[in-house]
């Protein structure tokens, strides 16, 4: 098991697929909240089903929601869940290469005329990707339920390669933070992303923060 931190390469087809969602234009990339809400309602519904099989739960008294936190000035958003976490070898599976063919798909897809409804990605099973249509970095920290295991950090400009350490003092759980693109700065904005919440997660059966006030 590696410790220190190391730069790999995603796989081909991740590539491949980042490079699409980078330099494309797409109208309605708010649907990036839609998916990493939904990773993050995932992460959650992992966790109870955890809570009721496993007893050793890392920080089992935190409350299961979803946290984000919008810095207008520095344009950053940061979505926090208190689910299932990931460990370094699963940061590196799940954010790193795609397991399945959906992927091809998707391309097969975008490639395909030229009305491109990119909300369709998570459809596919890659809309952690959709990340990266707003940001121009994305960093995750993570900490697994399974209190063995350190906590991590993943960071990536989403070309070619991404970074992976460790990181001291996490809690359980998955915060995404993403460093907005200059033209994606509107994102750091309450009103808009209580709107984006409203319109795509209103069915989440989890609380929702955002700034610390509930949606
Ligand atoms: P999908 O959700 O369809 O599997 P995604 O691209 O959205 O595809 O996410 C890939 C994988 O990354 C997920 O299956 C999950 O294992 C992991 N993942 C993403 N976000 C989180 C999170 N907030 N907490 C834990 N695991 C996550
Ligand atoms: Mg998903």
């Amino acid at each position: 098991m590696t410790t220190g931190t190391e730069t790999r390469e995603f796989q081909a087809e991740v590539k491949q697929l980042l490079n699409i969602v980078i330099h494309s234009l797409y109208t309605d990339r708010e649907i990036f909240l839609r998916e990493l809400i939904s990773n993050a309602a995932d992460a959650l519904e992992k966790l109870r089903y955890q809570k009721i099989t496993t007893k050793e739960i890392a920080d089992g008294d935190l409350p299961l929601e979803i946290t984000l936190e919008l810095d207008e000035d520095g344009h950053t958003l940061a979505i926090t869940d208190t689910g299932i976490g990931m460990t370094r070898d699963e940061l590196a599976e799940n954010l790193g290469t795609i397991a399945h063919s959906g992927s091809k798909a998707f391309f097969q897809y975008l490639a395909e005329g030229d009305k491109k409804d990119v909300s369709l990605i998570g459809q596919f099973g890659v809309g952690f990707y959709a990340a990266f249509m707003v940001a121009d970095e994305v960093t995750v920290f993570s900490r697994s339920y399974n209190p063995e295991a350190a906590g991590c950090i993943w960071t990536s400009d989403g070309t070619g390669s991404y970074t992976l350490g460790e990181a001291e003092g996490l809690k359980r759980g998955t915060k995404i933070v993403l460093r907005l693109k200059e033209d994606a700065h509107e994102f750091a904005k309450a009103d808009v992303i209580k709107r984006i919440i409203k319109q795509y997660s209103s069915f989440v059966p989890f609380a929702i923060l955002v700034n610390g006030e509930k949606v």
